[in-house]
């Protein structure tokens, strides 16, 4: 699997000095797998060829569908409204077409499927809990799949994974029949099928009282065997994320792939979101200029609010801050000519002279204006995502970063209730998710709280594909869902154009 062709990134020095004898990935068998089902077990590793850029793409695609997962299970949805809320997402970035579909990229899907799973595998395996909070979702994910595979093609699938499931005999059920009956409730029919097992392997059912338990051996219906099969899953799961720990200092001198495997385990902690100029900015139906910035500040984040609101109050910012926020606002589409015109205003104590001396240029270079290769070759930087402003930690005295994160719960409340959000449940509810640094989850619950009759809409008249309602992991992607969210009216009448909104649908 890991034998990825070599690319630009591959340090060639460093490449030369590793010691062949070490190179684990030496004696790959650079062959291709096949899937004869859609669902895997992910127990063999593989083993084809793949290049390092799909490697990195395919975990983070995974890594979305886990965290849109764990998001359902902290919003307490149900079983069902998880499987409605998770389909188109699984469809955009884990497509797994069955074979009774007509689809040509079964292979595809499925590779990408098992190259994904070990991926984030490797990635996940360094602490207890990182593996706990994996081996959970990928779980839960396995459960999710499973109930939505058609009944035979869920019955060939658990038939080729040969469980070491016994049969009960016709003798031995009718020999059982009073006991089966009374320990389980369940028993119906002779003709009903029943497996034992070692009771150890089916603990939920045990707890359950689901089971009678005889001999060491747990007798299971035939109904619970969906349940049998996510607990063994899990069970090898968790043994393999053991063995991936073992191996994981090996890893290390690879350095193709340990800065990648460290990205992901980081996003893991707090999803990461890759900038998509798409998804951020507003500058292909409205020319935003340096005067529509106060108005709207309304659609910003909490975390640029806050920047927002400390600079009209004191007239400045401090570097970081200064930065995070111009990077915002050239994301949501403020070009570097009017970013120049809003700071210089906004900094109105200041002169023309100490302006240019000590500001300008930052400005410019964060546009790619002035700069030399570091700043990747004149496009300038491009805009923070959640995970980095949740990560890095300000220095006392700044204000930069995520104010969920970083801001003391009373500031946390006193700042929400100054941008408008006095529901009780939803304070306390934020409160909460702090509390179990659960960052973004509160800016989102927050977000759908404060555009809660527009998504309504947008779901009751399907305006929207579901998966553009995903949960939001960058401050851009949040300014631009609200506007468009907010001024639904307008787009729909075409009432807002090149000349930007009218004053009320800034608001
Ligand atoms: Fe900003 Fe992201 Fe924090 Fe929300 S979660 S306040 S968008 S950094």
């Amino acid at each position: 699997m890991l034998a990825a062709r070599p690319i630009a990134r591959l340090d060639n020095k460093r490449r030369a000095v590793l010691d062949p004898r070490k190179r684990q990935f030496a004696k790959s068998q650079w062959q291709e797998q096949s899937y004869e089902h859609a669902m895997n077990f992910y127990n063999l590793p593989p083993t084809g060829d793949i290049a390092l850029e799909q490697f990195e793409e395919w975990g983070i695609a995974r890594l979305k569908v886990l965290a849109e997962l764990e998001s359902c299970q902290f919003r307490n949805r149900t079983a069902e409204e998880t499987s409605t809320y998770m389909k188109p997402i699984l469809d955009k970035y884990l497509r797994l077409d069955q074979n009774s579909s007509r689809s040509t990229e079964h292979e595809l899907q499925r590779k990408r499927d098992h190259y994904s799973h070990w991926t984030l595998r490797l990635a996940f395996s360094a602490t207890e809990e990182l593996r706990k909070r994996f081996a959970r979702l990928e779980t839960q994910l396995f459960r999710l799949r499973l109930n939505q595979n058609d009944a035979r093609e869920r019955r060939e699938f658990i038939q080729s994974l040969n469980m070491s499931w016994e049969t009960v005999s016709d003798d031995e059920k009718a020999r059982l029949l009073d006991e089966l009956k009374s320990a389980t409730g369940v028993y119906k029919n002779e003709e009903e099928s029943w497996f034992k097992v070692d009771w150890e392997n089916v603990p939920e059912l045990v707890e359950q009282r689901k089971v009678l338990l005889k001999m060491g051996k747990a007798f299971v219906h035939m109904r619970e065997q969906t349940s049998m099969v996510v607990g063994e899953f899990s069970r090898q799961l968790e043994a393999g994320l053991e063995l991936a720990a073992r191996a994981l200092p090996r890893m290390d001198e690879d350095n193709r792939l340990s800065p990648i495997l460290t990205h992901l385990s980081k996003s893991f902690a707090s999803p990461d979101s890759q900038y998509n100029a798409d998804a951020s900015s507003i500058s292909d139906t409205t020319v935003i200029t340096a005067n529509m910035i106060d108005a709207l500040a309304s659609h910003f984040p909490l975390c640029m609010q806050s920047l927002h609101r400390e600079l009209r109050k004191n007239s400045h910012l401090k570097h970081f801050a200064r930065l995070q926020y111009t990077l915002f606002l050239k994301g949501i589409g403020l070009d570097m000519n009017e970013c120049i015109v809003f700071w210089r205003k906004s900094f109105k104590l200041m002169t023309d002279d100490k302006f240019k001396k000590e500001y300008l240029y930052n400005i410019r270079h964060a546009y790619g204006d002035v700069g030399g290769d570091s700043n990747r070759r004149g496009r300038g930087y491009t805009p923070y995502s959640c995970q980095k402003l949740i990560t890095d930690v300000p220095s006392s005295g700044q204000s930069h970063g995520c104010p969920y994160r970083w801001f003391s719960p009373d500031n946390l409340m006193g700042l929400l209730q100054a941008t408008g959000v006095s529901d009780r449940e939803v304070l306390k509810s934020v409160k909460e998710d702090v509390t179990k640094t659960r960052y973004h989850i509160a800016c989102n619950r927050v977000f759908e709280y404060q555009h809660r009759n527009e998504i309504k809409k947008v779901k009751d008249n399907s305006l929207w594909p579901q998966s553009e309602l995903d949960t939001i992991t960058h401050p851009n992607t949040y300014f631009k869902r609200s506007f468009l969210l907010k001024n639904l009216n307008k787009f729909q009448n075409g009432d807002i154009g090149v000349d930007g909104p009218s004053q009320d649908s800034q608001g």
